[in-house]
């Protein structure tokens, strides 16, 4: 390790502890960043493969350009009328089904769902939420236990039930009745134990429990259960949203999902910390008329200044365009992997959001949790930063900036590559 990184972890161990854990053995110490690419204090460079929060790409120069004016104007509370949080209103619901209407902000995908429970609670009159057993939806005392990644591994609350995500590599073309009929027996249970079905909260993506894009309509079935139990759904779009899965814009659009809340952050505001929840008038209006909603910084200025250069640049550069064609090269590359490396069990995705999942054994698919935290060390000595996600933590979780572009494929393929060769040897 180089011994000022060294010195700063030992510095932030004394003053921070270990809860807010760091990546890597050896921590990266990033410096700069610049599209898809990151360097670190001592000049090296690295492919960004992980980070969908810079998703126009790191320093982009419109969100530079938007910040640094309104900053130097005027910055303030959410008290007060201001015309930009209106102007970008009135363009980001153009992106949803007409019936969505509403949008709140606040400044962290935690503050969303959190804020989307209350509501999904208030319009039904009822308290149970089901998500899936490894997601991770924030920190929110309702749902943080829920994945074993992030949090205690148990659901906080007993009005939350987790059930397991639909997967269809493991499980094969059932998967998606499958996670219907534990929904439905969720549903049940929830109503035995007196709370009734409030929400299905999900990630279309279902990131955190493993990159598991699915066949286009997998998780409509399991909507409609959570309908005929008298609950809503709540699309968490934190991960999948502004364009990344490629083929639409929001992700929940791939399952036709329908949903009656949908929660935004991350890539909302290119790293400005920004969320919102947008909703359909009629199931906010029951909690917005009654309880009036306060968040000091939600919706700032500068944060819809951000945010409205993030939306522009989407929009003028077709980026969920670039995201459906460089996403679907990436995939094709990556797959060809699996000629040359046995430990490659499945290469899924949808845009540049791709998972690729590691297995001992093709026929049993057991889970390489080792073999891929070595592929993580070995990628990041060959300038490529990533994750893993899943219940097993063996599935590679690919997810660069959409700044990513086709010559970045080969570099990327040529390091998982090599990362894999010393790790089966
Ligand atoms: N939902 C999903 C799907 C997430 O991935 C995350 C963060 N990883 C959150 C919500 C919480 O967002 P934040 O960390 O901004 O509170």
């Amino acid at each position: 390790m180089d011994e000022d990184v060294q010195q700063l972890v030992e510095r932030r161990q004394k003053v921070m502890g270990g809860a807010y854990r760091l990546f890597y053995r050896e921590p990266v110490h990033l410096v700069r960043g610049r599209g898809a690419r990151l360097w670190d204090a001592a000049g090296r460079e690295y492919i960004d493969m992980y980070n969908n929060v810079a998703s126009l790409g790191h320093c982009h120069p419109a969100v530079i350009e938007a910040v640094t004016a309104q900053m130097s104007q005027l910055n303030t509370h959410t008290r007060y009328l201001h015309e930009t949080v209106v102007d970008y209103t009135e363009r980001l619901l153009e992106t949803f089904p007409a019936a969505i209407d509403r949008a709140m902000y606040m400044c962290t995908g935690s503050e969303a769902n959190d804020l989307a429970i209350r509501v999904a609670q208030q319009y039904t009159g009822a308290r149970g939420i089901i998500v899936t057993s490894e997601a991770y939806h924030g920190t929110s005392a309702l749902t943080s236990g829920a994945s074993p990644a992030l949090g205690s591994g148990q659901p906080l609350a007993p009005e939350v039930r987790a059930v397991p995500a639909p997967d269809t590599y493991r499980e094969g073309a059932d998967a998606g009745a499958r996670f219907a009929r534990d929904v439905r027996a969720a549903a049940a249970d929830l109503a035995a134990h007196g709370h009734g079905t409030a929400a299905l909260l999900i990630d279309s993506i279902l990131s955190s429990d493993g990159v598991l894009p699915g066949p286009r309509g997998m998780l409509g079935a399991a909507a409609a259960e959570v309908r005929a139990a008298g609950g809503i759904v709540i699309a968490d779009e934190v991960q999948p949203g502004f364009g990344r899965t490629g083929d639409t814009f929001w992700g929940f659009e791939r399952h036709a999902l329908d949903p009656e809340i949908v929660t935004l952050g991350k890539p909302m505001g290119n790293g400005m910390p920004v969320s919102g929840l947008v909703a359909r008038g009629d199931v906010l209006a029951a909690f917005s008329d009654d309880l009036p909603y306060f968040n000091t910084f939600g919706g700032n200025p500068v944060s819809m200044a951000a945010a409205s250069a993030v939306l522009r640049v989407l929009q003028e550069e077709r980026l969920m365009e670039h995201s459906a064609r460089i996403g679907g090269q990436l995939l094709e590359s990556l797959s060809t992997l699996a000629d040359r490396h046995e430990l490659v069990g499945d290469v899924r995705g949808a845009g540049l959001f791709i998972g690729f999942e590691l297995v001992e054994d093709r026929t049993t698919k057991a889970p390489a949790r080792t073999a891929a935290l070595q592929v993580i060390e070995e990628l990041r000595r060959r300038g490529v930063l990533t994750s893993v996600a899943g219940p097993y933590g063996n599935v590679l979780k690919l997810r660069p900036p959409l700044a990513f572009q086709e010559s970045d494929i080969a570099p990327v393929v040529a390091a998982l590559d090599d990362s894999l060769r010393v790790v089966e040897h």
